[in-house]
């Protein structure tokens, strides 16, 4: 461990030292700056540095300073960014560019919301993440609550038929590692079917209670993650293959591990070696790794592992994994309820009792997950959108360069996950 540390240290000294053009160094300059000016935010917000793996001494040195100050360096870094020329003759070199314009707004914006300013919903979402989730009236959530009703027939309310029906597929505890096991082993070998991962690169599972997440992604750099489930409440068999792909392959994990192969070990860009989590790199963070669970399971494989893998891993009858994923298919239509629930509350319009009721009536989420989500809510607010807004710009991004192919989304996704590439880059015509 120690004498692969001086390796990296040697590498990233050679690559920043380097006589290059004028712009370089005064790209590099600016990117060292970046990384300690989210640090400096760090010490006002537990929840901002996501992950840090540069030098231990640039954080230890992270003192509390204003807020005030840290805008006020950052709006001078941003006016100097302006300036750095660019020959456009590397894309990657202009994506870079971008990024970082685009990251130091968002942490202006964390720092002004730390400070006391209020935005709404939809403005913080565009603030920090570079995106806007379009709106849903109940109506569009009723027409999928009607076709569940088909799919679950029976007296009561349609909530208590879902939660009944769901609870027959819970993983049972003592079940719970050796079917992580199995989705992580089949996430991670159909992976390397497709992406060439740095060597060395691997993660460890914990089991952890008392949070507001399902899942959580800590990279700690060498390309190592610890990967965290929350078991608060009971895991449903989907989550299985779904945390395993997101958090680990192809997802959070894998993202992580290309981002400092070819960002910060091949380039020498320090600004990767830090991931604020209020900011755009989030949106794409979040939709690849919820994409991902496609790209590398489409639904008729996904069917197939779940049958022949994962339900007898769990100890579930693998006749009925056919019928949950019809179900879950509908259900994941109702995501965006989880959106408007989060703006009508933020922005004011109902109470926390109010966004349970709306999660319970239009998310389908039994009370406990309701409340466990208002909690995740309270926590990180307009970061909702990422998750399915996310996935869905990552899907057409990369279904537009795969031409509607499953077989084909393997380059670009890999493509997208070893670039820094914005959320608003992710549009048709976007840069
Ligand atoms: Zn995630």
């Amino acid at each position: 461990m120690r004498g692969r540390q001086v390796w990296i240290a040697v590498v990233l000294a050679a690559a920043w030292g380097c006589s290059g053009p004028k712009e370089t160094n005064q790209m590099q300059s600016l990117a060292e700056q970046y990384v300690k000016l989210v640090l400096a935010v760090g010490q006002h917000d537990a929840d901002y540095v996501d992950a840090f793996y540069g030098p231990p001494e640039w954080r230890t040195a992270a003192t509390k300073r204003p807020l005030a100050e840290i805008d006020a360096e950052a709006a001078d870094m941003a006016a100097k960014l302006a300036a750095v020329p660019s020959d456009g003759s590397d894309p990657l070199v202009g994506l870079r560019h971008r990024y970082l314009t685009r990251q130091l707004e968002a942490l202006r914006a964390r720092v002004a919301m730390l400070g006391g300013k209020k935005l709404t919903f939809d403005e913080e979402s565009k603030a920090l993440y570079d995106a806007v989730a379009p709106h849903h009236d109940a109506t569009e959530f009723e027409s999928v609550l009607a076709q569940l009703e088909k799919q679950l027939p029976g007296p009561g309310a349609l909530l208590d038929r879902y939660t009944r029906f769901r609870d027959a597929f819970v993983i049972p505890p003592a079940r719970l590692g050796a079917t992580f096991k199995a989705a992580i082993d089949a996430c991670r070998s159909r992976t390397l079917a497709h992406v060439t991962l740095p060597p060395g690169e691997s993660f460890t599972v914990e089991y952890v209670t008392n949070k507001s997440w399902a899942g959580y992604n800590w990279y700690q750099g060498n390309y190592r993650s610890l990967i965290q489930v929350n078991t608060d409440l009971p895991i449903f068999v989907d989550r299985a293959v779904d945390l395993a792909c997101h958090e680990g392959y192809p997802g959070h994990h894998v993202y992580n591990a290309l981002l400092e192969k070819t960002l910060v070990r091949d380039r020498g860009w320090p600004e990767f070696q830090i991931y604020p989590l209020f900011s755009p790199q989030s949106l794409i963070a979040e939709g690849t790794a919820n994409f991902g669970i496609d790209v590398a399971f489409p639904p008729a494989d996904r069917l197939k592992l779940e049958r022949e893998v994962i339900f007898p891993a769990a100890g579930l009858d693998p006749n009925r994994s056919e019928q949950y994923y019809a179900v879950m298919a509908l259900v994941d239509r109702l995501s965006y309820a989880g959106n408007e629930a989060a703006r009508r509350y933020i922005d004011g319009e109902i109470d926390g009792a109010g966004a349970v009721k709306w999660l319970e009536r239009y998310g389908l989420y039994s009370t406990v997950r309701a409340q466990q989500r208002l909690r995740f809510i309270d926590q990180y607010r307009s970061y909702v959108i990422n998750y399915n807004l996310g996935k869905d710009m990552v899907a057409r991004y990369i279904d537009a360069r795969a031409g509607g192919d499953e077989s084909k989304r393997w380059p670009p996704f890999t493509e997208l996950l070893s670039s820094p590439r914005l959320p608003s880059g992710l549009a048709v015509g976007g840069k």
